[in-house]
């Protein structure tokens, strides 16, 4: 339902302003800045089918309307659908497949979406290949038939950080008539918008950045393409992995700070990827804002900036697992993408799941979620953990 009358033309503000306004005009009903929180399973019709375009909270709900206006303009999506978390929205996003299908995905996938494909999908018949970043941004065609009809992109990876070359990509995937899937949640709509770069599809975990607050989990899936935008609208109010009113709400209130917000993290992320890969116990710092980076430039043509997301390699795995247990302004916990720094050793946390795979993460990968405290702070800090 997000076609319902955009209420500022969004082709007429800037990112910044349409955060704040779109889909949210003050209150009707009592002139609310804040658009209410719908808390409403139900609403009452005049007589059969005459209603206000809303009948059931599943298949519609005011609050999440707001939310799936706002956050499409921010994609420069025409069509937005919001979701209960990451995971649900790409749930719901692989029933526009069917079993016997292949999916082509870049290879280090978060963990989670890595578990979801060899775990549930695959024993039932889907197909899944995965490709480095560099095979994905170069020589992807190479890899794709008339079965594939999905490409899974992240861009910067997690938690290596590697850049894809998504309109590369995507030239490649729509010549073998498959559809482009890119998941946004490090970079946010601030910092790159993949369906201008020629994606079919953004997604989301609106529980990282886009809540920005380590308050909600959510998920949100764009589109310009009116029968895709249709289908997903179909499988939401059919599958039923919707967010609740109080959790739209709160999205929609990180929304209105992404851009400060980002401004902050990307400051900070490159003050501490600069000091710490020079750093003694550090071997490399992992960040698209390095020009020693793999990456840099395409990160630097598709991206405004270079993302609050920093990986370091030391010295050794047990080195990792002791250097996260002694920082105290860093949290140890997964997750990212809030105010608060988060640090974690993704091989045995948030990416104990491809432990497996032929592209487990290294033991002794430290990442972290820089915040938008003071960066001497976090500098400070992680120079005595390291010590
Ligand atoms: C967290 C995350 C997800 C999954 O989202 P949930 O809201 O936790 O279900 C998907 N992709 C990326 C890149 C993530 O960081």
């Amino acid at each position: 339902m997000s076609d319902t009358g955009v209420s500022v033309a969004s082709d007429l503000v800037e990112f910044e302003t349409r955060a704040i306004h779109v889909g949210q005009e003050p209150d009707e009903a009592t002139g609310a800045i804040t658009t209410p929180i719908y808390q409403t399973s139900t609403f009452v019709q005049e007589a059969v089918g005459v209603h206000k375009g809303y009948d059931y909270a599943r298949v519609a709900n005011p609050t999440r309307t707001a939310l799936q206006e706002c956050l499409a303009s921010l994609e420069g999506a025409a069509h937005g659908h919001a979701f209960s978390s990451g995971l649900g929205a790409s749930t719901t996003l692989m029933h526009l497949l069917h079993p016997g299908d292949r999916v082509v995905s870049v290879n280090d996938v978060y963990g989670g979406i890595y578990r979801m494909f060899t775990q549930v999908y695959e024993p039932k018949g889907y197909e899944f290949t995965f490709l480095s970043a560099e095979e994905v941004s170069t020589g992807l065609a190479e890899h794709l038939d008339e079965r594939v009809k999905l490409v899974w992109l992240e861009s910067p990876t997690n938690p290596l950080l590697n850049v894809v070359d998504i309109r590369a990509a995507a030239e490649a995937a729509h010549a073998a008539g498959a559809l482009v899937v890119v998941d946004n949640t490090f970079a946010t709509p601030y910092l790159q918008q993949p369906l201008a770069l020629g994606a079919d599809l953004v997604l989301h975990s609106t529980t990282k950045y886009l809540g920005g607050h380590s308050d909600v989990v959510g998920g949100f899936v764009a589109t310009n393409d009116d029968a895709l935008s249709e289908n997903l609208a179909f499988l939401q109010k059919s599958l039923g992995a919707v967010p609740g009113p109080f959790d739209s709400w709160l999205v929609l209130r990180g929304l209105k700070t992404l851009a400060v917000r980002m401004d902050r993290h990307c400051r900070n992320a490159a003050v501490v990827a600069e000091h710490f890969d020079r750093h003694p116990k550090v071997e490399r710092a992992l960040y698209p804002g390095l020009p020693n980076h793999p990456g840099h430039e395409l990160a630097a043509r598709q991206m405004r900036h270079f993302g609050g997301m920093v990986s370091l390699l030391v010295g050794s795995e047990k080195e990792a697992i002791a250097t996260v247990a002694r920082t105290k302004v860093w949290k140890l916990a997964e997750s990212l993408g809030g105010v608060e720094s988060l640090i974690e050793q993704p091989a045995r946390m948030t990416h104990a799941s491809t432990a497996e795979a032929p592209f487990a993460v290294p033991g002794n990968l430290i990442r972290l979620s820089v915040g938008i405290e003071a960066a001497e702070d976090l500098v400070e800090d992680l120079e005595q953990a390291l010590r």
